[in-house]
């Protein structure tokens, strides 16, 4: 990787598997852009931005924002250069297969290099996500949002497996134990 060219990454995992904080870390790590979209359209929510509200009435239920809505968002990011130079994390996008899609085409001739399944066991991210209380976070919209992973989301671990693109790492660990195996992922990806 030279000093220009960071790593094009996506986090998959399901809500509370802990991609948010490792997203974080990985960005700083590399100084790049944390895109999460669910933090997107929370700003833009409390800023009173259309976008957020109209976000805002499917993410109270647990529901997916629709996905043009949601790659509008993302495209607009990406037109800004410094955004996702020298690359970027992408948190929580894409969770359909149509938004995969999408960001081919919004990424063209420079493809995502390696994709993250962030791996945790059902039971223990329910704990998690009850016990963090986000506004979202309320018993039915929880198990919502995990149908929805399973339904619309999980399908991308193979889309992005059959690109040879795909790793999976152990969520269950300490959060430094986590952040320092997707390090080991992400440079075994660029040593080859
Ligand atoms: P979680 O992963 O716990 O759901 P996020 O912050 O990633 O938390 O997302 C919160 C909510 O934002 C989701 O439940 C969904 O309503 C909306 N959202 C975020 N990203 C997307 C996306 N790529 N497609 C559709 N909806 C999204």
């Amino acid at each position: 990787m030279s000093a220009q060219r960071g790593p094009r990454m996506v986090l998959l995992g399901k809500q509370g598997s802990g991609k948010g904080t490792q997203g974080e870390r990985l960005a700083e790590h590399f100084s790049m852009q944390h895109l999460s979209t669910g933090q997107m359209f929370r700003d833009s929510a409390s800023a009173g931005v259309k976008v957020g509200l109209e976000a805002k009435a499917f993410m109270d239920r647990g529901e997916l924002v629709p996905d043009d809505l949601v790659v509008a968002v993302v495209a607009e990011r990406f037109q800004n250069p410094r955004e996702v130079t020298p690359g970027f994390v992408l948190d929580g996008f894409p969770r359909t297969e149509q938004q995969a899609l999408e960001l081919d085409r919004i990424l063209g001739q420079h493809p995502i290099d390696i994709v993250i399944d962030l791996d945790v066991p059902t039971d223990v991210v329910v704990e998690r996500m009850r016990s963090r209380g986000r506004e979202d976070d309320t018993e039915e919209s929880i198990r919502r949002r995990l149908e929805l992973y399973e339904t619309e989301t999980k399908p991308l671990v193979d889309f992005y497996r059959q690109r040879s693109v795909l790793v999976t790492i152990d969520g269950l660990g300490t959060e430094d134990e986590v952040h320092a195996a997707m390090l080991d992922a992400v440079a075994h990806r660029f040593s080859d």
